[in-house]
């Protein structure tokens, strides 16, 4: 064979800036290589109990409990709250879709409510609105992990003795007030999936504020028995107490989300940074073109999770995706409105429309964020922004 020379006319490779993907940050290898070696493969392991103490730590949560992903941990709040049929559970319509299967499966009703504009958080005074004498609880998510109007929901849920689950899968590293989210209401949930801050490949936690929820919670955990406590060696043999399901995490994850914990406030530094210069690089363009870019109310110490902007008009969404995705960045939309979906609307009920999650969904635009962007990458990203003008 002859030497192969390259055609002239194409470019060299540049590497697409992907929206997110998980980053190493040191013993990944080490400590998996040691749940391998060692005769204890499940779960409840050495690693698992150093995970949970460490989302403890983290988030001043009572308990932890580690689980396969988000959906699962929603799904034993679910169960834990007993939601059934002729249940309606209050959640927003701009989610991603567990928050809402975690309540259908149980046969309860998903009431979905519509977000305010500026956080696209639950609209609190249509929450109010939307109770009635078949409400059971309201499932709230910290959008990009900016606080939902946490210290009314839970003043309103107290009032109507309503259960408050907070989905806090966009919200590790976020507080309000100083104050960890997941810790407002009785139970909330967590995710360690790839596209999350912090990664077990799939993963999920249960923080139990209630402290009366505990011990259910590692019955139901546990396939419907006493195990948790027979490890503990509080009873001698272990039996069936509940119904139940197997929600625990494999010490593999577990392993891996312990060695990712380790590099947790680097990658939230590196996060930071390149939320920073979004917004600081983007806003005159968003200016200029009637963008708007992302609103962080005062009291929010938020986690860097996404950055996002809202383009002039629904033309401009897939105008946007087209023009960066020509220059190697990948830009995506977000959630697509529950209430109005095949399932969302044969399984929901949606007391009043939901115009604004509408609108933002057909609007919003995600941008590259995650701790392995850099410097050349960010402003690729940027560029890639500011050289779009709406149609
Ligand atoms: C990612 C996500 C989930 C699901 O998390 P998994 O760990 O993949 O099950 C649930 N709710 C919200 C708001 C999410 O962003």
């Amino acid at each position: 064979m002859t030497e192969a020379t390259p055609p002239a006319t194409k470019s060299p490779a540049v590497a697409q800036v992907r929206l997110t993907r998980p980053h190493r940050v040191g013993r990944e290898e080490e400590y998996i290589a040691r749940v391998l070696a060692s005769p204890m493969w499940h779960g409840d392991g050495e690693f698992t109990r150093r995970a949970d103490a460490w989302l403890r730590e983290l988030t001043g949560a009572p308990a932890v409990l580690t689980t396969p992903s988000c959906t699962h941990a929603l799904e034993l709040a679910a169960i834990l709250l007993d939601l059934g049929p002729g249940d309606e559970v209050i959640c927003p319509s701009f989610t991603f879709t567990s928050t809402a299967t975690a309540i259908a499966i149980r046969g309860a009703t998903p009431v979905f409510v519509d977000v305010r504009p500026d956080t696209l958080n639950l609209d609190v005074s249509l929450v109010e609105a939307a109770i009635t004498e078949r409400t059971r609880a309201v499932f709230v998510v910290h959008y990009g992990g900016i606080a939902a109007d946490i210290d009314r929901l839970v003043a309103l849920t107290e009032a109507r003795g309503l259960h408050l689950v907070e989905d806090n899968a966009h919200g590790l590293g976020g507080y309000w007030n100083g104050r960890h989210l997941g810790t407002f209401g009785g139970l909330a949930t967590q995710s360690f999936h790839d596209t999350k801050n912090l990664t077990s490949g799939e993963g999920g936690a249960l923080l139990i504020n209630d402290e009366s929820l505990r011990g259910r919670a590692e019955v139901v955990r546990e396939k419907g028995t006493d195990r948790s406590s027979f490890l503990r060696g509080e009873v001698d043999k272990y039996t069936w107490q509940d119904v139940g399901s197997s929600f625990l995490m494999s010490e593999v994850s577990a392993a891996l989300l312990v060695a990712q914990s380790e590099g947790f406030e680097v990658m939230q530094a590196r996060r930071h940074e390149v939320w920073d210069r979004y917004a600081e690089q983007l806003a005159p363009w968003a200016a200029d073109v009637g963008a708007t870019t992302m609103v962080v109310p005062e009291g929010n110490d938020h986690p860097a999770h996404v950055y996002y902007v809202l383009m002039p008009s629904a033309d401009d969404q897939p105008g946007l995706m087209a023009h960066t995705g020509a220059r190697e960045v990948t830009t995506v939309f977000h959630y697509q409105p529950l209430d109005s979906s095949p399932a969302g609307r044969r399984l929901g009920r949606t007391p009043h429309p939901c115009t604004v999650t509408r609108d933002v969904a057909s609007r919003i635009v995600r941008l590259p964020l995650h701790p392995g962007l850099s410097e050349d990458d960010v402003e690729r990203v940027v560029d890639a922004v500011t050289s779009y003008r709406p149609a």
